[in-house]
């Protein structure tokens, strides 16, 4: 029978996310949109309506309250919460979904507003009131984190006895022709790239300057060459732990010379500061200034062309003999707005947000507590993603590349 579900965030992550889970009628049956601002709601779901002809109900929520959050929940009764607005309301919307024996699924981990740091932690610790209440939490079910993680559970299920290495390379191969925008929020994606790199060598996270080890990257097929960044991202923080083989894991993401450039140019003058400033007698957050002011990611849907390629390098062992795989997806900007009205990277995030919520409500993935993509089984997950917009290619591990 299909089930509610109530999504929170209407940005550019929760256009494809209402649009996704009105594509799977047979699993979501009601579909309520909420976020800060109502009338973000409603253009979406006047756009699903327009292009499925669905209904979906809108809300008004701030999602930094828990009363107001937990009072929505009650009213509306969802089976499941999918939350798609930003990683400061993580641990609000946990404990909301506790009270209200709600499922819960987010596509980022948790960060405090007045650190440029995120982590799991602080959810997983969750792990045992979410039993007690007898419901599940997906955290990152987005492609990177998500996709990646599910990419490397099958890895290790049918292409590898031990991962020694894991190489995640997310590649956008897109441009929107803008000076200087980002493709998803633009406070979040800038407090990621500035941040100092980590990566995991030998038991430790190791930190290195932001930015400060680059490479060429030869994608397959038609994508191209780009330049790759090692950057720390929040899935090496579950992968290594439920992975303990794991050697060496490193994030690898592409700039383009024109988005460094403008980003140095913006760290100097302060302008991506998280601590607030004095201004004109009142207190301003930098960084939260420049957001206003740099274009809406939803924007850049009709702008995008070219691709992403996103995918995972895994090394190690099969039968005793080295062995290495690359599986990976790639993604049309132009084919992505053409289907629900978002670029690629919004599409990339939101597909597998419906996707694990599928899992859950499916039955294939659901047990109560805390997990990490990686801690089921990937197989539903793989057979299903291709039919919902990101099919996955194993590239022959004759080819994979040696350098990392
Ligand atoms: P946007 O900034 O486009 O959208 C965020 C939405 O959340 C906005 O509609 C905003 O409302 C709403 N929101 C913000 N604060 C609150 C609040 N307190 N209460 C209710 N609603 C609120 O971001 P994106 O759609 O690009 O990203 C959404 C999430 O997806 C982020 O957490 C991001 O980190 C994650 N992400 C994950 C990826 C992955 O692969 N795992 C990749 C890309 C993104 P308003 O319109 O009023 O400002």
């Amino acid at each position: 029978m299909a089930k509610k579900v109530l999504i929170i965030g209407a940005g550019g992550v929760g256009h494809v996310v209402a649009h996704k889970c009105a594509q799977a009628s047979e699993t979501f049956g009601d579909i309520v949109l909420a976020s800060r601002t109502e009338s973000r709601c409603r253009l979406i779901a006047d756009d699903v309506s327009r292009r499925l002809g669905r209904s979906i109900k809108t809300a008004t929520v701030n999602a930094d309250d828990e009363a107001s959050l937990i009072s929505l929940i009650e009213r509306e009764q969802p089976d499941l919460l999918i939350h798609v607005a930003l990683p400061y309301q993580d641990l609000v919307i946990m404990n909301a979904c506790i009270k209200t024996r709600t499922h819960y699924l987010d596509t980022a981990n948790f960060e405090p507003r007045d650190t440029a740091k995120f982590e799991y932690v602080p959810q997983w610790k969750l792990a045992g009131e979410f039993e007690k209440a007898g419901v599940m939490a997906l955290l990152g079910s987005g492609f990177d984190p998500g996709v990646t993680n599910v990419y490397t559970a099958w890895a290790a299920k049918h292409c590898l006895d031990t991962i020694e290495y894991l190489d995640i390379v997310d590649v956008n191969g897109g441009n929107h022709g803008q000076p200087f925008a980002t493709n998803f929020n633009p406070e979040i994606n800038i407090r990621e790239v500035t941040a100092p790199c980590r990566h995991w060598e030998d038991g430790a996270f190791v930190e290195t300057p932001a930015l400060s080890m680059h490479m060429p990257f030869e994608c397959p097929e038609d994508v191209g060459t780009y330049e790759i960044y090692r950057l720390y991202h929040e899935e090496m923080e579950s992968l290594v732990r439920n992975f303990p083989g794991i050697r060496r894991a490193q994030f690898w993401m592409s700039f383009s010379q024109n988005y460094l450039k403008h980003l140095e140019v913006l760290q100097n003058v302060g302008m991506t500061r998280i601590d607030p400033v004095s201004y004109n007698g009142m207190e301003i957050v930098p960084l939260q200034f420049l957001k206003a002011v740099l274009p809406e990611p939803s924007s850049l849907g009709p702008l995008t062309r070219g691709q992403t390629c996103i995918g995972i390098i895994a090394r190690g062992k099969r039968n005793g003999v080295d062995k290495s795989i690359y599986i990976y997806n790639i993604c049309s900007h132009e084919d992505a707005f053409s289907e629900v009205g978002s670029q690629a990277i919004s599409y990339t995030t939101g597909v597998p947000a419906m996707l694990g919520a599928k899992m859950m409500l499916d039955g294939k993935w659901m047990k109560p507590g805390v997990f990490n993509m990686e801690n089921f089984d990937p197989d539903p997950f793989m057979d299903e993603i291709g039919r919902f917009g990101l099919p996955w290619k194993l590239q022959d591990p004759a080819r994979v590349r040696d350098s990392f």
